[in-house]
């Protein structure tokens, strides 16, 4: 029987996880309907950056399970405590501090660097959707400060790959299938006004955040399971994944 929705709603004007067209929302950029994503992995493509940090302010930058997971060990908290203390309550954006650069800059630049969300990784490209759509692939407008060059001296895969983007769009699959099947079992996430459904459905302990939360959405299986945690990511993501198909299950 499917399940109801969560009624706790976040009216702030967010971003959930499947209803951006871009996984950035560029301050900059203009609607993304003037943005071309016809990039391929051989298209030729090279950018350097100059670490300046100019394009860390003022964006809403979503985090996926992923995403989170990466972030909250290298901060060596929990995924839940990383929702609450680092995104925006009730929705899966980082926060921003209140001159509007990202919670993670700091005066050496970005303070997660190695676990940087995805669309950091990519930036200047931009991804259109998720998963399946992970090869459509665009160049953002650079903020206009921005000292970075664009040139044709590589490709995209290789600047994907130098960045470490491969883990990130592997599990970006995984997780956008798995949202995919729970959204089908759960009609309120296709109801009338989906955006906002979806907004307090992932928001902390609302009905999508053990999809979201990995190590919440764990700790209950194992819970259930009576099974302990594992401390390696790619076990506890198998684990999670796991989960996932039990509850879906009983959807
Ligand atoms: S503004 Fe341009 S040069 Fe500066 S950090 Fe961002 S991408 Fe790099
Ligand atoms: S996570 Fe790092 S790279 Fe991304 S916006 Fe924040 S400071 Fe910049």
């Amino acid at each position: 029987m499917a399940r109801s929705c969560d009624s706790s709603i976040d009216n702030r004007p967010r971003l959930s996880y499947d209803s951006a067209p871009l996984k950035t929302e560029v301050d900059q950029a203009g609607p993304a309907t003037a943005l071309v994503f016809n990039l391929k992995r051989d298209s030729p493509f090279s950018f350097k950056c100059q670490v300046c940090s100019v394009c860390c302010s003022n964006k809403a930058i979503r985090l996926g399970p992923y995403e989170a997971l990466r972030l909250a060990r290298s901060l060596k908290i929990s995924t839940t405590k990383l929702y609450r203390t680092y995104a925006e309550e009730g929705a899966t954006v980082l926060r921003n501090k209140p001159d509007g650069s990202c919670i993670f800059l700091n005066s050496r630049g970005c303070g997660v660097h190695p676990d940087r969300p995805l669309v950091c990784r990519l930036f200047p490209l931009g991804q259109l959707g998720h998963g399946q759509d992970s090869d459509k692939l665009g160049i953002m407008p650079l903020h206009p400060d921005c000292l970075g060059l664009v040139d044709t001296d590589g490709t995209v895969g290789s600047y994907l790959e130098s960045q470490g983007a491969g883990a990130y769009f592997q599990y970006d699959q995984v997780y956008s299938a798995i949202y995919k099947r729970i959204r089908e079992r759960l009609p309120c996430l296709q109801a009338a006004d989906p955006e906002e459904n979806r907004r307090g459905a992932f928001a902390p302990g609302g009905l999508l955040s053990p999809w979201l939360d990995i190590d919440a959405g764990v700790a209950a299986y194992g819970r259930r399971q009576k099974s302990e945690k594992p401390e390696n990511p790619d076990e506890l993501i198998r684990l999670h994944i796991q989960a996932m198909e039990d509850w879906i299950a009983g959807l």
